[in-house]
């Protein structure tokens, strides 16, 4: 079993106050765009939709329509980088620029190291990193942001900044070992007052996580991964990395790249209908949401 540190998320104590996406913010002096409008209204909570270059965790909203007038089916997540213990995108990293650190298991980078590859965002099975500057592969100034777990702080006796800022508690950090059984009691909690599809996330996919999730309602709620896998050809390129070095490792990367593209996990990005008022699934076409102005809902 997974060892170290972990953080943990309890889904169902969270008040989605956002107070943790500012603290990231805060503590790793990551700026939001300040002008106004800059953001389209697309009828969600989720603000922004997705994680971004500048943005390392958001907390999700699932707003499925219940039937009532102002009806919305709250079910808040936690989207960030997931600390895997078989961390696909170590694996395909090829400059040694993303790691483990050996003490809590947290996956960390040293941006210096970076050349830009965007392996790491092809083989992440959360579809995690998020790149700053730069535009398609190897394009120089490109470089990588994602969560480091707050190394630094933790380096300093410190919890993550997310967690240090969360009132409610539904954020813990600590021994894994000791975050699982929490999150497990949590769990029996939430069934036995009849929330029959709780769960906790993360004790053993992608070789346990280092970010722990109790959820309260089904998994599809929370857009998190059935069974989030590693490519066997990540497998293969971090099996070559000793012995080819950076730039071969870069290359047989590069002739594999299409495959990745089709195995990495990706969300589906979302249109706002201004017409219509519908939120459309872009991949689909599908109308996944009507927003009814007359009646009332936002
Ligand atoms: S600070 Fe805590 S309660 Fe607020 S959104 Fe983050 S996890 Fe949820
Ligand atoms: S969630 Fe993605 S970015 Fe984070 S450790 Fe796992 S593979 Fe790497
Ligand atoms: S651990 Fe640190 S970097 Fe990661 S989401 Fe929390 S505050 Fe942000």
């Amino acid at each position: 079993m997974a060892e170290g540190k972990a953080i943990l998320y309890d889904a169902s104590r969270c008040s989605a106050c956002k107070g943790c996406q500012v603290a990231c913010k805060c503590w790793n002096l990551l700026p939001s765009p300040m002008e106004k409008n800059t953001q389209e209204w697309n009828g969600s909570m989720q603000c922004p939709p997705d994680l971004n270059h500048r943005t390392r965790l958001i907390i999700t909203f699932d707003e499925a329509d219940n039937g009532k007038k102002y009806g919305i089916n709250w079910a808040f997540g936690r989207r960030a980088c997931m600390h895997c213990t078989d961390a696909a995108c170590v694996m395909a990293c090829p400059s040694g620029c993303l790691y483990h650190d050996e003490e809590t298991g947290m996956v960390s980078f040293d941006r210096d190291k970076c050349i830009g590859c965007k392996y790491c965002a092809m083989a992440c099975p959360f579809d995690v990193p998020r790149h700053i500057g730069g535009g398609g592969l190897f394009s120089g100034d490109a470089k990588i942001n994602k969560c480091t777990g707050c190394i630094d702080r933790i380096k300093n006796g410190r919890a993550p900044a997310c967690v240090t800022t969360c009132q409610p508690g539904a954020l813990q950090f600590g021994d894994r070992e000791d975050m699982l059984s929490i999150a497990k009691e949590r769990v029996e909690l939430l069934k036995a007052k009849g929330f029959e599809s709780a769960q906790v996330y993360g004790e053993e996919q992608v070789g346990g996580t280092h970010v722990l999730h109790v959820l309260k309602y089904p998994l599809e709620q929370y857009e998190l991964p059935e069974n989030p896998q590693v490519s066997p050809l990540i497998g293969v390129m971090n099996w070559m990395k000793p012995i080819l070095g950076v730039g071969a490792v870069a290359l047989v990367g590069g002739l594999g790249i299409s495959f990745l593209t089709g195995v990495g996990y990706k969300r589906h990005e979302m249109h706002y209908d201004e017409v219509n008022h519908d939120i459309i699934d872009v991949e689909t076409g599908e109308v996944v949401r009507h927003i009814d102005k007359e009646a009332g809902e936002r």
